[in-house]
């Protein structure tokens, strides 16, 4: 076997970033897709899926020298635009004292833009069609079988790792292994994907995340380049089994979503809502992410979370960078690496896990109520009276590389001196009442 041989399961977001960046550190890699190659697959279905890429991401695709291209493909969205039931709209900026903004990236073009990276060196080998179906981990292979022809090959590298999705196969082969802990919940909320076609897609306000919070279930919009807008209902599945026709589906969105409604088009929403089953969600945490000496399972793989917090892509993408950074400390000692990744990962990967579950209350109801939008005030108050000791929770996750853990720490710090603030205030009121009366 050669020196610093590496081979990456999965050509997707995360596995193709992983691969440039063991690449350009001199790696021999192989990457391993199961799907046909997208760049050779015609614009998928005419739909764009879109997602919001924030800092984290984009320092991951900076390493690559990456960053500014995606970003002259992107749409900044600096806050939520909320729509309420009779159609009006509210704009709530994400970071009102600095402006910082998220941006929508198309999924497919960025897949893509990383693959045309990771075929300009020279030691990174794709092969598409190429499927992982078996992992010894006492001897070190895995076993790779071409889809087109069946034919199968057992192979090894220093380092193996699955950067192969939600439903990993080397992750499978980890959890028969003895004490390897794993829990996985499917929520009851699925999502169903729409668009509002380009044509009218100067309809809806730019630079924004829209959301239509609705209690119990919302529907959001993220631009995309062409002036469409993949737009996503997440509901729960019995209430998208419910709407079982037409009417029942014109009803709904005649209620709940008016000015959706004619941004979609009736037709094209009955099309879009009756063609696709609605999708399930999934969060999944891990004990670990090593096996033996060399196997590491990241991204989707090692840590997928429900998407309201806009971190999967984020969080995979900051795998890579952590990996890069374990890399340079210890001279690329993978034994020490992947045990060392398991340990300074998990608590970020379970932080980030939560608050991406505790993100759907947020966008789905809690926007709405004064509460939320007094804290938001009072956080855009503090940020920019102290900005380096006041980090709001948003701005913490999204705008900064602050480990996950920590931006849920400094969000409990923050909650008590709100509160003892709170509490303090009412003594001094009481107090003075007291002394005047
Ligand atoms: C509705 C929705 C919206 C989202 N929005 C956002 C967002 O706004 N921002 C954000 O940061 N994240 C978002 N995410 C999360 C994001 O999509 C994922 O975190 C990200 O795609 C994970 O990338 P990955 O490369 O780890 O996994 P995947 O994208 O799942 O890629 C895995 C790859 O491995 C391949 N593969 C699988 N098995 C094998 C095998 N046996 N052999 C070889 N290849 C294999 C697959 O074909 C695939 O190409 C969203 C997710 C959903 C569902």
């Amino acid at each position: 076997m050669d020196d610093n041989s590496a081979i990456v399961i999965g050509g997707g977001l995360v596995g193709s970033l992983c691969a440039c960046l063991l690449a350009e550190r001199g790696y021999k890699v192989t990457l391993y897709e199961k799907r046909e190659d997208i760049r050779k697959l015609t614009a998928s279905k005419g739909r764009s899926i879109n997602l919001a890429l924030s800092h984290r991401g984009r320092k991951a695709l900076r390493l690559i020298g990456l960053e500014d291209e995606v970003l002259k493909n992107a749409i900044p969205m600096s806050g939520r635009l909320l729509h309420s039931e009779k159609g009006d709209t509210e704009s709530v900026k994400y970071d009102p004292v600095s402006n910082q903004c998220i941006y929508s990236v198309g999924r497919n073009f960025l897949n893509q833009a990383l693959l045309d990276a990771a075929q300009k060196y020279t030691n990174l080998k794709m092969f598409f069609n190429h499927k992982v179906v078996d992992v010894d981990f006492n001897k070190s292979t895995i076993e790779v079988t071409n889809c087109m022809t069946n034919d199968s090959i057992i192979t090894s590298a220093d380092f193996i790792i699955g950067a192969d999705g939600a439903f990993s196969v080397l992750r499978g082969f980890m959890q028969k292994m003895p004490r390897f802990n794993f829990s996985q919940d499917f929520i009851d909320h699925g999502y169903l994907e729409l668009c509002v076609p380009a044509k009218r897609g100067d309809q809806l306000r730019p630079n924004h995340l829209h959301i239509w919070p609705r209690g119990q279930f919302m529907m959001i919009a993220l631009p995309n380049q062409d002036n469409s807008w993949t737009v996503t209902l997440f509901m729960p599945f019995e209430k998208f089994a419910a709407i079982d026709d037409r009417r029942k589906l014109i009803e709904f969105f005649e209620s709940t979503f008016p000015d959706a409604l004619p941004l979609i088009g009736e037709q094209e929403l009955e099309s879009m809502y009756f063609k696709n089953a609605p999708s399930a969600l999934v969060s999944i945490k891990c004990g670990q992410y090593d096996m033996g000496n060399r196997f590491l399972i990241i991204g989707d793989a090692a840590h997928a979370m429900v998407p309201f917090y806009g971190q999967g892509m984020n969080a995979g993408f900051e795998d890579c960078t952590l990996l890069n950074e374990l890399l340079n400390q210890t001279q690329d000692n993978v034994s020490k690496i992947i045990k060392l990744f398991t340990q300074k990962r998990q608590k970020d990967a379970f932080a980030i896990c939560d608050l991406a579950m505790y993100n759907y209350i947020e966008m789905r109801d809690l926007v709405t109520k004064p509460t939320y939008k007094l804290r938001k005030i009072v956080d855009g108050t503090l940020a920019k009276l102290w900005p380096e000791i006041w980090v709001p929770l948003y701005n913490s996750v999204s705008f900064s590389h602050m480990e996950y853990s920590k931006c849920v720490e400094n969000k409990s710090w923050q909650d008590e001196v709100l509160l003892y603030g709170v509490l303090i205030t009412i003594i001094i009121f009481a107090i003075l009442i007291l002394v005047l009366f």
